[in-house]
């Protein structure tokens, strides 16, 4: 163990994108981890250091720790019986009215009851505020609110350099305890109560929803008013109280946590009786965004926007909700590529992380397969492969040869020397 660390044994529950980033991680800063998942063919996978997800880095840590005998992975909550902590990384997915469908959460935490001997419980899941105090009090051990914060495609990179660890409990050797598991790391720990930090969670994911939903809305500006959004976001993203990231328009935000976090916080502001407006408007700005998207593709195949798609060949290029990794949930190209085929036009898609198939986009695992006959071809998603793709053949495929670049990937000059057509987001 680094100098001033504490080798703690440590239990951790779920063996998502989280539960086994954190679990993989926290090995590999010293401690001894023991990893609980309910799907035991993942679990069989994981002790033969098979990884599922697809996240750099993290079958090496997974393999570090499997061989150092310091992490392991079961089915059974008892083998978490004498841990320090428990890390609750479980999924709480949008239930039916909107808020957190804290089932998955509530098993673990019956589980967990009838587990003897196992320490400060660190609710590390995306919650509705009230509920680490609720998890504290039913299970009569000390709760501690750790939300995190790290992005899909850089789970390790950003389990390991973390911008701020927010510990929010309200004892304070439980809290201790937690920041301790951190200590390896060079980040700030902010200590809060736990309504705090579940509401900074919340808060957070839906600020990037909102960020991302006012550029859409100015890039469509934009094309009214023959500016260019990368000119304005440019330059927006030079003042320091802006900041430069999540500028980029795009088919919508989407992916497992921004939508279903937004439509939580949205639910917890009516329960409380505050207008939430402004985050409202960011929901209806990305339905209407990806409307938008549907309607270029109208005008590039028909030359209108109330044009019929039926029968239309479109090509799609991405299906994951960004670019580096392999989660289609809630993904707004799979949204796009719904509202496409409900419009009758047949689909052909290309991902090259997608990690399962979409329904009603017929899968090729060439991109150049996707403008075969295409009447459009739609870039979804912002892998920057699809930069080097051999354009010129791909015009010679494609039956009408226009691009709809949601991801303003793509060099508008090089695309009409291939012989595209080229329509962007906010770029006139
Ligand atoms: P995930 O779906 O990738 O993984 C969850 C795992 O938990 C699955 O392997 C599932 O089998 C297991 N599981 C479900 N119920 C269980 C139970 N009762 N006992 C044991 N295991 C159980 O989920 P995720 O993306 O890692 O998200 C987990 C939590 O972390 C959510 O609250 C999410 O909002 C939050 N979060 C996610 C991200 C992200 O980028 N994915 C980032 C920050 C926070």
């Amino acid at each position: 163990m680094p100098d001033g660390t504490h080798s703690y044994e440590v239990g951790v529950v779920g063996a998502g994108y989280v539960g086994l980033t954190s679990a993989a991680c926290l090995a590999h800063l010293g401690h001894r981890v023991t990893c609980v998942d309910v799907d035991g063919e993942k679990v069989a996978r994981l002790r033969r250091a098979d990884v599922p997800i697809e996240e750099p880095g993290l079958p090496a840590l997974v393999g570090e720790g499997l061989g150092r005998g310091v992490l392991r992975f079961s089915t059974e909550f008892a083998d978490l019986a004498g841990t320090d902590a428990v890390l609750l990384c479980v999924p709480t997915p949008t239930g039916d009215d909107g808020g957190a469908d804290l089932r998955a959460f509530d098993r673990a935490l019956g589980a967990l009851a009838r587990t003897p001997r196992t320490g400060v419980v660190v609710v590390k899941s995306t919650v509705p505020v009230g509920t680490t105090a609720r998890t504290q009090r039913e299970l009569g051990r000390p709760a501690v609110s750790n939300p995190e914060f790290l992005r899909e495609g850089h789970a390790v990179h950003d389990f390991l350099h973390p911008d701020r660890i927010v510990v929010g409990g309200t004892d304070p050797a439980a809290a201790e305890l937690v920041a301790r598991l951190y200590a390896g790391l060079d980040a700030p720990v902010l200590r809060t109560a736990p309504a705090s930090a579940e509401l900074a969670k919340y808060a957070s994911n839906a600020f990037l929803a909102l960020k991302v939903s006012y550029v859409n809305v100015l890039a469509e500006l934009c094309e009214r008013y023959g500016a260019d959004i990368g000119e304005v976001t440019g330059t927006m993203g030079r003042d320091d109280r802006i900041g430069g990231a999540f500028l980029a328009p795009g088919p919508g935000w989407g992916g497992s946590c921004l939508p279903k976090d937004t439509r939580a916080l949205l639910r917890a502001a009516d329960d409380a009786g505050v207008d939430f407006a402004v985050l409202d408007g960011a929901v209806a700005a990305n339905a209407h965004q990806r409307e938008r998207v549907v309607t270029k593709v109208r005008e590039a195949v028909t030359g209108s926007p109330h044009g019929s798609l039926r029968g239309a060949r479109v090509g799609l290029l991405g299906l994951t909700f960004k670019a580096g990794t392999d989660d289609v949930r809630e993904s707004p190209a799979v949204a796009v590529a719904h509202r496409l085929a409900a419009a009758g036009a047949h689909l052909t898609g290309y991902d090259p992380g997608a990690s399962g198939p979409v329904d009603g986009v017929q899968l090729v695992d060439d991109p150049v397969l996707v403008a075969k006959d295409a009447a459009c071809i739609v870039l979804l998603t912002e892998w920057p492969q699809f930069r080097e793709l051999d354009w010129p053949q791909l015009a010679g495929l494609a039956e009408q040869a226009t691009v709809v670049d949601c991801r303003n990937l793509l060099d508008p000059a090089a695309l009409a020397e291939a012989g595209f057509g080229y329509r962007g987001l906010g770029r006139s």
